[in-house]
């Protein structure tokens, strides 16, 4: 059994793929041809936004995204402390600090409450300047904008939602993609939305910004290839992915119906033994990852071993918060600073989810879990 199984859905679009692939191989624009733009135009109208930018990698989605709000060294960027490394890496590598914010308990995504305090210590014994917030749609669920919105406009801070796991989810109407002042997706082969390599984009509402993010992808171009405005990066998307991405999302919407019956079988089995996800009212998420909780780190470990024994394969995402990362070391965070992060931690087990995961296979990995958690 595979955690996500990219093959067994590699059947299903196989034809499709492979004649688009071959076509954008035979048109000799293998960077940033025609299949790229029209995926573009795609995208912005399945996010529910204006402009669609694509590029390289989520990572490099949100380097475009802070480099085009003029995010930099003296700059607080708040991100949630128990997220993948890259959302907090590129506030890093621009030179501005991450500070790191506790989870709710229910969501994992962004506590609005512990934002608010992050900002005031950051300001007064930090001495930074509040610039910028990255909500994560953890798992798959859009993080709690009109929380986040509110507390951004009192501070004036940016909003820029890493959406690398919430491309397909919904919060009160609007998609995943669609939040603060730009977006950034990932389209890594395991996402929701997934390439056959890299890729990303970002997404916006407001002309400049787009534009400005178009000139970053490209080094920083002006009118022409070597007429060059600003620091940019090499973050482009190739047209091999953008054919694969084609494909991939014709059939997108169905596959998340798919999620969405298996999420729910999942919780039907098993949410008297186990902690399930929680989708707030008005909400729905795309189920990067199914996540239960474990009532402790023993009972987390002792399910992790049984599911083994039994050939199915669970992930912890993820085994350390941002905040104790030796990596972020040097901006001083301290155990017991993210609590709600560090619990989740040690408690938390992903199982495996796709699309093409039959009603069988979801109940025998339901029942195995049911088995170890009664037996722990
Ligand atoms: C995957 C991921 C990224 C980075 O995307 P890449 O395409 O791998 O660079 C950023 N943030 C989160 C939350 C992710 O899950």
């Amino acid at each position: 059994m595979e955690f996500i199984d990219l093959k067994q859905q590699y059947r299903r679009v196989q034809d499709q793929v492979e004649q688009r692939v071959l076509r954008a191989m035979r048109s000799g624009q293998y960077i940033m041809g025609d299949e790229v733009f029209t995926l573009e135009r795609r995208l912005a109208d399945f996010a529910g936004v204006k402009h669609c930018i694509c590029c390289s990698n989520g990572t490099d989605a949100l380097s475009i995204a802070l480099m085009a709000l003029g995010i930099g060294e003296g700059d607080a960027v708040f991100v949630p402390s128990f997220t993948f490394f890259a959302t907090a890496e590129v506030a890093a590598l621009r030179g501005a600090t991450p500070v790191f914010v506790d989870i709710d308990p229910d969501t994992y995504n962004i506590d609005a409450a512990d934002l608010r305090r992050k900002i005031d210590r950051a300001t007064q014994a930090g001495g930074l300047t509040p610039r910028a917030v990255i909500p994560v749609d953890l798992f798959g669920l859009p993080a709690d904008y009109d929380a986040v919105e509110a507390v951004a406009q009192e501070y004036g801070l940016f909003v820029v939602e890493d959406a690398a796991q919430g491309f397909g989810g919904v919060y009160h109407g609007k998609r995943g993609g669609s939040f603060g002042a730009c977006a950034a997706a990932s389209f890594f082969p395991a996402k929701p939305l997934g390439c056959y390599g890299d890729g990303g984009a970002v997404f916006t509402d407001d002309d400049a910004l787009a534009e400005t993010m178009r000139s970053i992808r490209v080094h920083g171009k002006g009118s022409g290839k070597y007429d060059n405005v600003r620091i940019g990066l090499n973050a482009r998307l190739d047209t091999v992915q953008a054919a694969v991405l084609h494909c991939k999302l014709d059939i997108f919407e169905d596959e998340i119906v798919s999620r969405h019956r298996i999420a729910q079988m999942y919780t039907r089995m098993l949410r008297d033994v186990v902690i399930t996800p929680k989708v707030p009212q008005g909400c729905e998420s795309v189920y990067a990852q199914y996540t239960i909780r474990l009532k402790d780190h023993q009972t987390r470990e002792h399910v992790m071993r049984e599911l083994k024994a039994r050939g199915i394969p669970s992930f912890v995402y993820y085994p350390k918060p941002m905040h104790l990362q030796s990596a972020f070391r040097s901006y001083g965070c301290q155990a017991g600073e993210c609590p709600v992060s560090e619990l989740a931690s040690d408690t938390v087990l992903s199982l495996p989810m796709h699309p093409y995961l039959t009603e069988e296979e979801t109940a025998f990995i339901a029942q195995a879990v049911r088995r170890a958690v009664l037996d722990a």
